[in-house]
Order: C-alpha cells, then structure tokens, then sequence
C-alpha cells in the first residue's frame, strides 16, 4: 500500500493561510493538481480554493460545500481552522466526499490585522458593495459573490449546498458558541439544527429580516443551509488555542468527508430578533458597559440606547442584547434585542 503521508504537499495546500498572506500566486502549471486519494485542487483567486474528490460514481451526487473563514480580517482561529482541514485532505487524513471550496474572506485586512479596512465586508453582500465603489472592501464582496455564484449555480439544484461562515466575536458571551441564521423565509432545516448541535453551538440567533451578510447571500440565492458561527473571542495569529474549537472543527471534517453523526448532543437554545438598535446621529448613547457580554438579559421596561430623537426600552418581560456596539458609523446597526424562542422553533423543526 502506498502511504498518501509521504506524498509530497504542495506549499500552498500544506499551509493556505500562510501561502495566502504572503501575496503568492500560483502559476499556471501550479494553480491546478492532484494530492492524496485522487482529490483534485484549483487555486481560483487570493484565498480561493476548490477541492473536488476523486472521480466515482456517486460524485454528481455529493454535497456542495462553501467554508469562510476570516471575512473579518482579524478573526484568526478559524483561518488557522481550516488551512489546517486543506492540508489534511491534501494528505489523505480527511476523506472528501464533498466539492469543497474554501473562501479566507478579508485578506488585505487580515495582513493589517484589523477587521476590516473600509467598511465591514460582512455588511456589503447581496449586491450592496455596489452603492459603496471607494470601499476597499468593495471589490472583495463582489469577488466573494462571484465565488459562490459559480460554485453553487454549477452544482445544479438535486444537489445539497451548505455554507458554513466561521467568525470569533469581539466580546464575551453567556453563550460562548453560537450561530446566526439569515432570514429568508424558507423553513428552517432540521439538518442545520442537527449540525449545529454537532458543532457544539449553545445557542442559535434566528433574523427575522434581511441581511448584507455572506450567509444570507449564498441561502437567499442558492438555497444553501448557512450559518454564521461566533466561535469564541478574537485572539492574534498563533495565540488561538483551537482545542476550544474542537466541537466546530470535528463537525466541519464531519460535513465535508460525509461521516455519520453521532446524534448525541444536546439541540441548541433558540433566540429570535425581536429589535435592532440603530446609531443615527453623533448624539447617540449605548446605556450598557462596553464589555457587556452578547445575550446578557434586561429587564422589561430598562432602557437600553438614547439618540437625538429616539430612545429603545424592552417591552418584553425579558430581552437580551446580542453585537452591542456604540462604535459603528450613524446610520449602521448598534445592536440587536432578542426573545428566547426554543421551545416553539424545535417543536416546528420535528413536525
Ligand atoms: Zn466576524
């Protein structure tokens, strides 16, 4: 038997996250190849990158799967994540039973360290980059659109297409790992759920209206069952330690080598949005601690933003705060409130 472990890794596969912050491009002869057990790669654009497995019977069949790290350019444990999932299936070690494209989001923000440059790109998809031309983030969205339209318009509707958007939140949380899911209309999946409980998510944040973010993207146009993960908070390159992100890395390898789920874990808490807290002028008050942690409960009643003409209080007996930020431009979301809502939402997933 021939050991796949000693089968040379190309540089860019063995480290893509290294290989991508070095500005490297691959030449003709080396964009496209082969490693371990017939899978095949293509290097599309800077941090793009398609893994295809080995030609079979059942292949027409697999899942499409989109995994992004790092829209944020300074949310580093995912990156880390799955450049070290690519170098794993580039050795044979993660079976690929999934067209797999791997997207690393902010690159030029990840080589400042910083979330973004301009403007967020996680707020610019669904065609906004367009009405924001001098954005440095701009042609990245429209790139990242691009990216998912042809990976996900080429896999044909018979075939199941998940996107998974890995983040580290700026704060702490009562939930240390939750998921947001963009709001399309359609049902909820019932696989989605089950993935998430996989992943070891606590808690799941349900929109109610529609986003600028890369998963609302990808579920409004093509169907697919994505998530936004907030895995934990924010640390630099090499500082992650990633043992704390086992549960979502094992049920990503899981998802993607198409290995059956163990189905043991507990179903994540259910919140729904029920508010947004909008900073419209230069006046405006976050009436909470800066370092209040997401889903932290208030009261009925307590009042929670002030701006020149307008004032948030919570008029259910209890809502909680999730992305509180008093920092973002006038005009731009400062928060969101939501009400738990698990007991209805996992009675509506078992129908
Ligand atoms: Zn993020």
């Amino acid at each position: 038997m021939t050991s796949n472990v000693d089968a040379a890794v190309p540089a860019m596969l063995a480290d893509f996250l290294a290989y991508t912050l070095s500005g490297a491009r691959p030449g003709p002869a080396e964009a496209r190849g082969a490693c371990a057990e017939g899978v095949s790669y293509a290097w599309l654009d800077e941090g793009v990158i398609e893994l295809t497995p080995a030609a079979r019977s059942d292949r027409h069949a697999m899942p499409v799967v989109l995994v992004s790290a790092g829209i944020h350019g300074d949310e580093t444990a995912p990156l880390e994540l799955v450049s070290r999932m690519i170098a794993d299936i580039a050795r044979g070690e993660v079976p690929l039973a999934c067209v797999l494209w791997i997207v690393l989001g902010n690159v030029s923000a990840m080589r400042a360290g910083s979330r973004y440059l301009d403007d967020d790109l996680n707020r610019l998809f669904c065609g906004r980059h367009a009405q924001l031309t001098q954005s440095r983030e701009a042609p990245r969205a429209h790139a990242l659109e691009a990216a998912a339209t042809r990976l996900f318009e080429r896999a044909g509707c018979e075939r199941e297409r998940w996107h998974i958007d890995m983040h580290t939140a700026i704060r702490a949380s009562v939930f240390e790992r939750f998921a947001l899911l963009p709001y399309t209309g359609a049902a909820l999946s019932r696989e989605m759920f089950a993935w998430l409980a996989e992943a070891r998510i606590e808690a799941v944040l349900l929109h109610t209206a529609k986003g600028n973010t890369y998963t609302h993207f990808t579920a409004e146009s093509f169907g697919a069952k994505a998530c936004t993960l907030e895995l934990g908070k924010v640390r630099p390159f090499g500082e992650n330690d990633l043992s704390r992100y086992a549960g979502a890395d094992d049920a990503m390898r899981a998802l993607v080598s198409g290995r059956a789920r163990a189905d043991a874990a507990p179903m994540p808490r259910v919140f729904t949005v029920i508010g947004q807290i909008t900073k419209h002028t230069d006046a405006f008050e976050l009436l909470m601690a800066d370092d209040v942690a997401n889903f932290t409960p208030f009261a009925k009643g307590t009042v929670l933003a002030r701006d020149a003409n307008y004032c948030y209080a919570v008029t259910h007996a209890e809502e909680r705060i999730v992305f509180p930020n008093r920092t973002v431009k006038p005009g731009l979301r400062a928060g969101l409130t939501v009400v738990e809502t698990t007991a209805e939402t996992l009675a509506e997933l078992a129908r």
